[in-house]
């Protein structure tokens, strides 16, 4: 018996793990648009490029993408060229795995300045990701503080960090590297408005930051010798290593480092300064009162010519979902009969990209219940209105293409060197 046709938005890695799950279950043809016409998303756009031991995943996703039942349509937005009710009227099952792309808000004055990016567009641009290609940070200072004590804001202080050696097995753009290169920056600080206790960084991320050629990593503040108040056996592992970590640092040689990344712990920003861009930014040193954070009046000020955020992401809005607190309303990953969520839309932007496997099976645990046959034609009236509408989508095969032409024009040990714009992308597939 054919199972319902089932359409995924989005190709990361929520995306393709509800593929192989849903596959796994139910004789069903599964459909995976993409509003880009490469897939993958976060493996792509946010892993660092330097990480190209994570982005390995690909292949694993790339055998699902070979499954006969599963294709990939990119180049097409749904809540721009096709609708989430057009989809629902002609597939038995919708899947959202759009994820969180758009930057918190760091709700203080100064925060539209110039010179103050998110770690999304931030990310995105030294990713070649083709939305933030043209951001143009401006690298020209001796001081950047990126805020936030997760793993993003180590991605981009570790990024910024590092010689160009020792970006050379990564798939940097070439106007990335450049202006890393040439910027004069001198002083790195990640600053956080909480203690290295409570940091939501791990500790491999952490650890190499004492492995960097050309910078040196400082801690700010005394770090305490034993981990005092109650907490699991595995988050005082986890901490225990973090501060032993952290504390390493110190022994490190500070000899032929010209870059030092200062972590700053216990700093809340509240005012970020400049005319019509940034030239410093105000915290607030604060305290811990069990877990309330307050605010101890005391000021101090960093001069700096770049802000990175790094505090978080939230769902883009598309027509046809409802986002509350920063995730779809859905329970356990369903929200009505045929609709359902996985990866970061549903949960918030949280976990490792495992996580996600764990969505994938619930979600196809929920399909399995409540559908067992093909309704609703699925592909074939896609194709339909995708040939009415006269879009241009990119199929798998398409994106073989683009991946071949970018392994093949990588300056080895480089793995690829990335496309930069849709219009490119789509000449090379000739659409
Ligand atoms: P995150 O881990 O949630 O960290 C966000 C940080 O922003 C926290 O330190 C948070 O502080 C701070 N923050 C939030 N609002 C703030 C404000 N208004 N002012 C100052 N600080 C504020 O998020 P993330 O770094 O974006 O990472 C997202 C997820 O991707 C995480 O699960 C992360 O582990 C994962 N990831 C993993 C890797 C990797 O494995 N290598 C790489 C990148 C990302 P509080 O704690 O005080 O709220």
């Amino acid at each position: 018996m054919k199972g319902p046709s089932v359409v995924i938005i989005g190709s990361g890695p929520s995306g393709f793990y509800a593929a192989g799950s849903i596959s796994k279950k139910l004789d069903s043809d599964i459909d995976i648009v993409d509003r880009l016409p490469t897939p993958f998303g976060l493996i792509r756009g946010g892993v660092a490029p330097d990480h190209q031991t994570t982005k390995k995943i690909s292949v694993a996703y790339t055998k699902t993408a070979k499954k006969k039942q599963i294709n990939f349509f990119g180049n097409i937005e749904i809540g721009k060229d096709v609708s989430i009710e057009e989809l629902r009227e002609i597939y038995d099952v919708v899947v959202i795995a759009t994820g969180s792309e758009i930057d918190n808000k760091l709700e203080i004055n100064g925060s539209n300045l110039k010179g103050v990016y998110g770690s999304a567009e931030f990310v995105g641009w030294y990713n070649g990701h083709p939305d933030y290609v043209n951001l143009e940070p401006n690298l020209n200072t001796e001081n950047v503080v990126v805020i936030g004590n997760g793993n993003v804001a180590i991605d981009i202080v570790r990024v910024l960090s590092k010689t160009s050696k020792e970006m050379l097995d990564s798939d940097i753009p070439e106007y990335a590297l450049n202006s890393i290169n040439k910027s004069p920056i001198k002083n790195l600080y990640m600053v956080g408005r909480r203690g290295p206790i409570e940091a939501k960084f791990t500790n491999v991320e952490l650890r190499e930051m004492g492995n960097l050629k050309n910078c040196l990593p400082i801690v700010n503040i005394d770090l305490p010798n034993k981990l005092e108040g109650d907490y699991s056996e595995r988050d005082q592992r986890l901490i225990e290593k973090n501060l032993e970590t952290l504390k390493s640092f110190s022994l490190i040689e500070k000899e032929n480092k010209e870059k030092k990344l200062n972590f700053n712990f216990f700093q809340k920003p509240i005012e970020i300064i400049g005319n019509d861009k940034v030239e410093s930014i105000k915290f607030e040193k604060t305290k811990l009162e069990g877990t309330k954070l307050k605010s101890t009046g005391e000021v101090t000020e960093i001069n700096c010519g770049l802000i990175i955020t790094a505090i978080g992401y939230k769902p883009k809005e598309i027509p046809g979902l409802k986002i509350t607190g920063g995730v779809i309303e859905n329970e356990n990953g369903r929200i009505d009969t045929g609709f359902y969520a996985v990866g970061w839309i549903r949960r918030g932007p949280t976990g490792v990209i495992g996580t996600n496997k764990a969505d994938g099976e619930l979600v196809a645990d929920l399909i399995n219940k409540e559908f067992k046959n093909q309704n609703k034609d699925g592909r074939k009236s896609l194709i339909k209105l995708i040939k009415s509408k006269n879009l241009k989508p990119t199929s798998f095969e398409d994106w073989e293409k683009i991946d071949s032409y970018e392994k093949n024009n990588a300056i080895d040990p480089a793995p690829r060197k990335k496309i930069l714009t849709i219009k490119e992308m789509l000449n090379l597939c000739k659409i």
